[in-house]
């Protein structure tokens, strides 16, 4: 039985041969592959993702006739996001032609969080996937497109997969060489295409269907030569550089990092254990974009790495006051988050089932195995470095790289190491947090917030405090007989307390003020620096990278 959408009475696919129809209308319709064929990097941009199997089909062509130099990218979008088990049997036909490519695609599909997913399913073909209706989602693509590939349901059925807005934008991202494809020969479709520029054809459809339509844009915007940088310099060997690193070298880039300590993860990115959880806002806001996708983004990488202590245990966040349930209520009602990602118990208590710990200082070594690290290498100006591109990621000693003022400040924060306790086995958030055990036996009890103190000393003042929030909060009597341990470090801020991510000038970007979120910041960051830096479409909307912007503080 092919797949059918109930909502819009239509099927995914050509109940014939789904595979035949997406090489007969989509690849075929954009002269694929002889269209990359000595074309560098090529982009194909989808207009409704369902199953993935256009995604499928394109990235097995790609494999099999690009060059190892060119790479592929997908950017596709989806309002209505299937599960994983619903794709699964609904490509379940091809698996003989496509089982490897579905099985990696599958253990990669990101969580349904609205915004955009970034898919690296090999070193030169990335997937992102937009989560959203079409007609928010593609005004915030940036970028150019070299080849479209327009599947929406029947647009009788679906019109606003077929709108003014969706031309328009198809016209803001093509080049005077790129082409589209579609099953559809509907005439406002073919009116709407050619109103903002492109020559339409009509060719003989697929199956019983008698037309499709395939064309070229008549613009006369140029193609946009790539940059292709090949060296990254990274100042700071935390997280955030660790991240930067590994996303530059997924990309072909070879990264050198410059850290001034002896050792990575030596500042706000060591610690034994970390919280994998998002930072909402109750309403829709950049920031809770930002922190959705980076949330999934983070989770779908760390689970791939051994000897991390990546545990995925949940997290609980108690509904202790009228203002968390305020929150809680506003996250469910507002984000569209689907419900297998965040839910309510039965205590009203906040649940992310997907949240997890990890151990930041070991993911840092794993996120930079095979890279150059110049440990104890303190760069005291941007002059000594050379390379096409360099990030700053140094925490808040960034400001001393730096003439402008780019607001940061640190914040100390301590955490106690509990003994053993029973029943702790997710976290659990209440203004301070509980981690269960780390693979050494205690937990991780935080944290205090002291952005006044600039040290890093360990006191029984804060084990105190910390000890205080967790036994008014839980009912609970921790005394100090509890703690073995702990550790201090201090974190960077800005003023907003969102991350500093972007351009600075020239070839300069920076990664900083990730707070007590750079375990899910840093890679997103590191995904949005590299796709500005080398000129590819940006996986963030307009406005979460003004918020992001090292800009937005002061005007240089
Ligand atoms: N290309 C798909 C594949 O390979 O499986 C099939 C696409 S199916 C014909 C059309 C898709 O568009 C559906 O998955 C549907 O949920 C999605 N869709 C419908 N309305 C949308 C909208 N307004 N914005 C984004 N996606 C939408």
């Amino acid at each position: 039985m092919v797949l059918r959408s109930d909502k819009f009475d239509d099927v995914y696919f050509s109940i014939d041969d789904g595979m035949a129809e997406t090489h007969h209308v989509f690849l075929e319709g954009n002269n694929l592959p002889d269209a990359w064929t000595d074309n560098g990097d090529f982009t194909i941009a989808e207009t409704g993702f369902g199953t993935g199997l256009n995604f499928l089909c394109a990235w097995k062509l790609f494999n099999e006739t690009a060059t190892p130099e060119q790479r592929l990218h997908f950017i596709s979008v989806e309002k209505y996001p299937l599960s994983r088990a619903q794709i699964a049997e609904a490509l379940n036909p091809w698996y003989s032609e496509l089982g490897n490519y579905i099985d990696h695609y599958l253990s990669l599909y990101p969580l349904r969080i609205p915004g955009p997913h970034i898919i690296r399913v090999s070193n030169n073909i990335t997937l992102t996937l937009w989560f959203g209706d079409i007609n928010d989602t593609m005004p915030e693509w940036s970028g150019q497109v070299d080849a479209w590939f327009l599947d929406g349901f029947t647009p009788a059925k679906n019109p606003e997969m077929w709108s003014e807005a969706v031309f328009k934008n198809m016209a803001r991202l093509s080049h005077k060489k790129t082409t589209f494809a579609t099953f559809t020969a509907a005439g406002f479709v073919k009116r709407g295409l050619e109103s903002v520029g492109f020559n339409v054809e009509k060719t003989k459809g697929f199956g019983f269907k008698r037309d499709m339509m395939r064309g070229i844009y008549a613009g006369e915007i140029d193609t946009i030569k790539r940059k292709k940088p090949k060296t990254i310099a990274i100042i700071g060997g935390g997280l955030a550089g660790c991240a930067m690193a590994y996303i530059a070298k997924q990309s072909g880039l070879i990264p050198i990092i410059y850290e001034s300590s002896d050792r990575l993860a030596a500042g706000a990115s060591g610690g034994r254990l970390v919280m994998i959880n998002p930072k909402l806002t109750a309403k829709p806001h950049p920031h809770s974009e930002y922190y959705g996708c980076a949330y999934d983004l983070a989770l779908r990488l760390y689970a791939r790495f051994d000897d991390i202590d990546f545990q995925k245990c949940s997290s609980r966040h108690l509904c202790i006051d009228d203002d968390k349930n305020r929150r809680f209520t506003g996250y469910i009602d507002n984000l569209r988050w689907h419900g297998d990602h965040i839910y309510r118990d039965d205590n009203g208590h906040l649940i992310y089932p997907d949240g997890a710990i990890l151990c930041p200082e070991k993911l840092c070594h794993a996120l930079t195995n095979d890279v150059e690290i110049h440990l104890n290498y303190d760069v005291l100006s941007l002059d000594e470095i050379k390379a096409d591109i360099v990030v700053i990621a140094n925490g808040y000693a960034a400001q001393e790289l730096l003439s402008d003022d780019i607001s940061v400040h640190s914040v100390r924060g301590q955490v106690s190491w509990i003994k053993p306790q029973t029943n702790i086995d997710t976290n659990i958030c209440f203004g301070g947090y509980i981690t269960p055990q780390t693979s050494d036996g205690f937990h991780i009890l935080g944290s205090s917030f002291q952005p006044w103190i600039k040290t890093t000393n360990i006191t029984d003042t804060d084990h105190q405090d910390n000890i205080d929030k967790y036994n008014n909060a839980l009912n609970q009597s921790l005394d100090m007989n509890d703690v073995i341990g702990g550790w201090a470090a201090l974190r960077t801020s800005s003023k907003d307390r969102f991350p500093i991510v972007g351009h600075l000038k020239d070839n300069i970007y920076i990664s900083t003020a990730h707070g007590s979120h750079g375990i899910i910041s840093s890679v997103m960051a590191a995904e949005i620096i590299l796709a500005m830096a080398t000129g590819s479409s940006i996986p963030a909307s307009q406005d979460v990278v003004i918020n992001l912007s090292p800009k937005r503080f002061h005007k240089y």
